[in-house]
């Protein structure tokens, strides 16, 4: 596979932009290649520059489930531009995408739209500490909340990927104030809410952990966690970036029937564009600027491109409803890819939950981000330069969730299982 323009580009990109990427795991530093610069995507497919074409299991790092260039996406954002890009007044579009979000999520009453997954964490833990008069907050190791200057402890993702859990330019102080736990461990929580309880704002969780690898909540953890909450007057805050109309039509929270008092959203309900939004009940999000004492703000928050690729996404997702296929397919290509492994005699732990999966190369079960350490990053590296070379596009780390979308065909499924098994018999 030839790949000498994608490496004509990234020395040119390397010149004017750091590390020649504007978000750090797409540099593929991780597995020691250099990336490939994506031209065009169409359904389940992306053509580099060089002119291959991949089977995507990217999907953009999650929003894309309904595939690449879907045509009711495109036409939404085509009538829209043509419209205006922006006006920093309120549209009706925000109100509608409310509405489908408030809609499918019970627990969200009220939304604010902002441009990313970050904001929507960073201004949720904002409102969680004006609501409660609480300074401290919980977070669990591997579990990423983007790059909030707090949240940078002990984050999954690229801070896995590039081996700095903490960033430099964060003062000691200003993760002074977030307190540590192990996921699916109710036990790390107790320890800390026994010593600081009273003075815990928030405990904010991937209610399924997508950010190191894919790890399921086991059973009783998200409820165990909305126990203590509500024992002790923290606020549960899901962040719901990745998995929120991805494990189902609303979020992991109507998939395992937990209510958070906030959710922080992205990704998906932006169909590809940058957006993100925090939301919960009504007497919290009241709380938010202008009604309230919680400054929060943003120039292009609710931005109309953005809304009308979300509104657009969301519908197809509502009335189409392709989360049992989404399921069905992805139980079907992690089973196979399990079966293949244990063919080849290579130890390995795969995990699925929806449309999410992972394949860790470790002989041990991953429960939490210790263990999805154990895995072997070497062999991931050789494996992943393997199924790209065969036209397969996994993310370049071990500690990065697969996506299967609605527009993955059983074709595609079987051409990744055909590239999959050549790669083991090859490796
Ligand atoms: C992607 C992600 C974020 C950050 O979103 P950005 O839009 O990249 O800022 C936050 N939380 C989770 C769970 C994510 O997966």
């Amino acid at each position: 596979m030839n790949s000498t323009t994608s490496e004509k580009l990234f020395s040119r990109a390397q010149a004017v932009i750091p590390g020649g990427v504007n978000s750090p795991v797409r540099a593929f530093r991780a597995v020691g290649l250099p990336p490939r610069f994506i031209v065009r995507g169409r359904g389940c497919n992306v053509f580099d520059a060089d002119g291959n074409l991949y089977i995507d299991y990217v999907g953009s790092w999650g929003p894309m489930i309904l595939g690449h260039a879907h045509p009711e996406v495109v036409y939404a954002l085509k009538e829209q531009a043509a419209r205006g890009a922006s006006f920093g007044a309120p549209t009706p579009l925000e109100i509608e995408l409310a509405e489908m979000i408030c809609a499918a999520l019970p627990a969200m009453e009220m939304v604010r739209m902002v441009n990313s997954g970050t904001e929507a964490t960073m201004s949720a833990i904002r409102l969680a500490r004006g609501a409660t008069g609480r300074r401290k907050i919980i977070k669990f190791a591997g579990c990423y909340h983007g790059h909030v200057d707090a949240l940078l402890v002990k984050a999954g993702s690229g801070a896995t990927t590039l081996g700095v859990p903490d960033s430099a330019g964060v003062p000691a102080e200003f993760t002074g104030l977030t307190l540590s736990a192990t996921y699916n461990d109710l036990e790390s929580v107790d320890e800390l809410l026994r010593r600081e309880a009273g003075e815990i704002a928030a405990i904010i969780v991937e209610p399924v952990a997508g950010n190191m690898g894919t790890i399921p909540p086991a059973p009783g953890f998200l409820e165990g966690l909305r126990a203590r909450c509500d024992k002790h007057g923290i606020l549960l805050i899901f962040d719901e970036v990745m998995t929120g109309f991805r494990v189902a039509y609303g979020g992991a929270q109507v998939r395992y029937g937990i209510t958070p008092d906030l959710t922080c959203l992205g990704k998906i309900i932006g169909g590809g564009l940058p957006v993100g939004a925090f939301g919960g009940r009504r007497e919290i999000m009241e709380l938010l600027a202008p009604l309230g004492a919680v400054y929060q703000a943003g120039t292009l928050s609710g931005n109309p491109l953005a809304m009308a690729a979300g509104r657009a996404t969301l519908r197809i997702l509502r009335d189409e409803n392709p989360y049992p296929r989404l399921e069905e397919k992805t139980a079907y290509l992690a089973g196979e890819t399990d079966q293949l492994l244990n063919r080849y005699g290579i130890p390995h732990y795969c995990t699925r939950v929806g449309s999410m999966f992972c394949t860790y190369f470790t002989d041990r079960p991953v429960r939490n981000y210790q263990d999805a350490q154990q895995a072997d990053t070497e062999f991931f590296a050789r494996y992943f330069a393997a199924m790209l070379s065969r036209g397969i596009y996994l993310a370049p780390s071990q500690f990065e969730a697969g996506f299967v979308s609605a527009a993955h065909g059983d074709d595609a499924l079987e051409d990744t299982l055909t590239a999959l098994e050549q790669t083991l018999k090859n490796l």
